[in-house]
């Protein structure tokens, strides 16, 4: 099954993507890790992306889509993925295309003024990667899964959180036109099981 998960920073997509990398095998690429490991790397193309990420501007597409490719051509891949985070615009939806087809689309759909309140309280482990929120029940600083002490993103803090959201809400309309037909929407208002719930359902049902 080859996915695409849409949604803004903060709706859940990528818990939404781990879960269905549990249930279906199939890896998630999230295209954000993928780049904040290139700009981790000190090389001077890290720098650069590094620059982008943290104003919350998109990198330029023909930077992204060569990252992309390389992990679309390895092995695990083979049998499907989701895309967690590409595409980001039309531009990149029209590259993606002449590289492979798509069999569904996913959309997390959430309020702007909830994804702002999420991701501000956002926090992130530097060590495993897992994602805990500072409103959230038993929150205590420290990674739930291996007790690093959390951080929070410098494209957390709230003047790239605003240009984050504005960058989604310009391009989402024309990726959801260029994909119509297979688009499956999901509100991830509700706890990580219930948006979850509905998107088992349809994808057990593509997989009949
Ligand atoms: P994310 O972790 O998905 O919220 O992505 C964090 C940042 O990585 C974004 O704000 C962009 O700067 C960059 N980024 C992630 N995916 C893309 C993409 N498809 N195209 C361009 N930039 C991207």
């Amino acid at each position: 099954m080859k996915l695409i998960l849409l949604g803004a920073a903060g709706s859940g997509k990528g818990t939404l993507a781990k879960k269905i990398t549990a249930d279906f095998g199939i890896p998630q690429l999230s295209m954000g890790d993928m780049l904040r490991d290139i700009a981790s790397s000190g090389s001077e193309l890290g720098k650069k992306i590094g620059e982008y990420q943290n104003k919350g501007i998109l990198v330029p597409s023909d930077v992204v889509f060569e990252v992309l490719k390389v992990r679309l051509s390895q092995a695990d891949c083979k049998n499907g993925f989701i895309l967690d985070g590409f595409p980001r615009s039309l531009e990149q939806a029209e590259l993606l295309s002449g590289v492979t087809d798509i069999d569904a689309v996913i959309s997390v759909e959430l309020a702007f003024d909830e994804l702002e309140r999420r991701l501000v309280s956002r926090r992130t482990c530097p060590k495993c990667g897992d994602i805990d929120n500072a409103n959230y029940e038993g929150f205590t600083g420290n990674c739930r899964k291996c007790q690093t002490p959390l951080f929070q993103r410098d494209d957390d803090k709230p003047e790239a959180i605003r240009t984050r959201l504005e960058v989604y809400k310009k391009n989402i309309t024309p990726l959801i036109n260029f994909y119509s037909g297979k688009v499956f929407k999901v509100s991830s208002a509700g706890t990580p099981d219930e948006t979850y719930r509905p998107v088992k359902n349809f994808l057990g049902s593509l997989e009949a």
